[in-house]
């Protein structure tokens, strides 16, 4: 156990940030480099390994808390690192990304403010980097198998690893021009430099995964050639189709999708354009969509000098304590304040928009709103309180409905779907098609990363099962476990 008084002889201290104005004048991760290492171990000892962790559940990975966070207090970093990889592929992405669901499960959390676990996880990881404790692991003898994922997200990258890990041949088919689903593609630079990913797939090549970019299954390979060449498949093509609004005015110029709009500015930091074909400098910017998609349209407007910023959301402001129904340990429903919206900007809740209106050239300027109400279960406009702001950029971040149908990968393997629209799976992730596999979003719908990464391991654990007819890879869920609800 962590020092047995930490939580009594030391409060929670969480990462510093940078300050305000001197991070949005550039693109790096908000927090100041180095501040947390100091205060780690003390922060870790404020666990108090209870005798049911509940943070095991409330994780999806069912990472080993209680067990790194006694390593990260006695500074033993290696063990901690250990003990860290054990249950989780890349927790580099998720010691900064993660909304850290272990948190609000977390036993101390009752009565006192949680122990950081987040954080500890990823000081554990940058110094496991730093020291060279992170090592390709080169799988002893190959299986001789081989294997194709599709899509390079977190789920993808998770599957193809613990698959290389296991002895098989495996190649990663991407169709954007770089590796990592979204991580790349959508997650702002600040919130995670890109940095993290590149390293990791130099790690993943050194163990004998091959990725190929630029091809999209069910274009530029049919998907039946495919599983032609390879005994088994795991699709990890994410849920990238957009949900629209469909109001009068949608069709003007500047109203984009939110991953219409992110992904450029991610390639200006990787070098692509100087200045992203779509930029918030200068203008009065919307975001439509109270989520993480739509905070990370604010951080990203701010950063290329938008006029104003606000952030629309239809649902009222949620509470700022957990709300009855939402009781510990469960992942409670909270207003939250993200760095991006420590950097201004304006919110707004219980809103609905009801149209655009655009000048003579056609570019969006006004976007007409009504406030909204819940009236017997349903929101209803509250009349009188139509007004319209400007909006010379909106962006669309409301969400996602499902895996994309238009490539011809979903009809070409004939796989169904469930009610949801989402590539049904059995127990163990494989679809309908024998030697088909699907994990992450494109199984589970939008979520989260922890989540992705949970299911590529439980999937590879699935697909090398089929393989091999048994399997020594872990499986930390099951394709309809919710832990705790997030
Ligand atoms: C803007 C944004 C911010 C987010 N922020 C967070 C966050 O802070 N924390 C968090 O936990 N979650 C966050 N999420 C959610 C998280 O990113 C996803 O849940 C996660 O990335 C899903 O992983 P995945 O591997 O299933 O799919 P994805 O990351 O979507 O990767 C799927 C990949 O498959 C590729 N692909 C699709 N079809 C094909 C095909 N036919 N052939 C070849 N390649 C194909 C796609 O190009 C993509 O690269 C965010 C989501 C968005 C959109
Ligand atoms: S992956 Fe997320 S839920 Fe799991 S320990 Fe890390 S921060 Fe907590």
């Amino acid at each position: 156990m962590a020092d047995p008084k930490g939580f009594l002889n030391h409060g929670r201290e969480v990462a510093k940030s940078r300050p305000v104005d001197v991070r949005l004048k550039d693109w790096n991760e908000v927090y100041v480099p180095g501040s947390l290492l100091p205060i780690i171990s003390k922060q870790a000892s404020r666990c108090m390994d209870c005798g049911i962790p509940f943070c095991h559940n409330g994780c999806p990975l069912g990472n080993l808390i209680p067990e790194w966070n006694d390593y990260a207090y006695r500074e033993d970093w290696s063990a901690a690192s250990e003990r860290l990889h054990a249950t989780n592929n890349f927790p580099e992405f998720t010691g900064r990304l993660c909304p850290a669901p272990c948190e609000s499960a977390c036993v101390l959390g009752i009565n006192q403010p949680a122990v950081t676990i987040k954080n500890v996880e990823v000081s554990i990881i940058d110094k496991a980097w730093d020291t060279g404790d992170v090592a390709p692991q080169i799988p002893e003898r190959l299986s001789g198998k081989t294997v194709a994922v599709i899509g390079s997200g977190p789920a993808g990258l998770a599957a193809a690893q613990q698959l290389t890990r296991a002895g098989h041949t495996v190649a990663v088919y991407e169709r954007a021009d770089r590796i990592g689903g979204l991580l790349r593609y959508g997650i702002p630079e600040f919130k995670m430099e890109k940095r993290h990913i590149n390293r990791r797939i130099e790690q993943m090549r050194a163990e004998g995964t091959r990725f190929r970019t630029g091809i999209e299954i069910g274009r530029d390979l049919k998907a039946t050639d495919l599983k032609k060449r390879y005994d088994a498949v795991v699709i990890a093509a994410g849920a990238t189709t957009a949900r629209d609004l469909p109001v009068p005015g949608r069709e003007l110029k500047g109203i984009h999708q939110a991953m219409e709009y992110l992904p450029l500015a991610n390639k200006v930091q990787e070098g692509d354009f100087v200045t992203p074909p779509i930029t918030a400098e200068g203008k009065h910017v919307v975001v439509i969509g109270g989520g993480d998609t739509g905070a990370d349209c604010v951080g990203t407007a701010h950063r290329q000098g938008a006029a104003s910023v606000t952030q629309l959301e239809i649902m009222p402001r949620p509470g700022e304590e957990r709300a009855a129904h939402q009781p510990w340990p469960t992942f409670p429903m909270l207003y939250k304040v993200t760095s991006a919206h420590e950097e201004g900007g304006e919110r707004v809740y219980s809103v609905s928009t009801t149209h655009f209106e655009g000048d003579e050239d056609g570019n969006v300027q006004w976007l007409h709103l009504t406030e909204v109400e819940f009236i017997e279960g349903k929101l209803t406009p509250k009349p009188g309180t139509e007004r319209k702001i400007p909006a010379q950029l909106v962006t669309l971040a409301m969400g996602f409905t499902g895996t994309d149908r238009e490539n011809g990968l979903v009809d070409q393997f004939g796989l169904e779907l469930d009610e949801r629209g989402n590539i049904a799976r059995d127990a163990d992730f494989q679809t309908n098609v024998p030697g088909v596999f699907v994990a992450g979003d494109a199984g589970r719908g939008q979520s989260l990363i922890v989540w992705a990464i949970a299911e590529g391991r439980s999937a590879a654990r699935g697909c090398d099962r089929f393989l091999t007819g048994a399997s020594e890879l872990p499986a930390p869920i099951r394709p309809t476990d919710r832990a705790l609800m997030v």
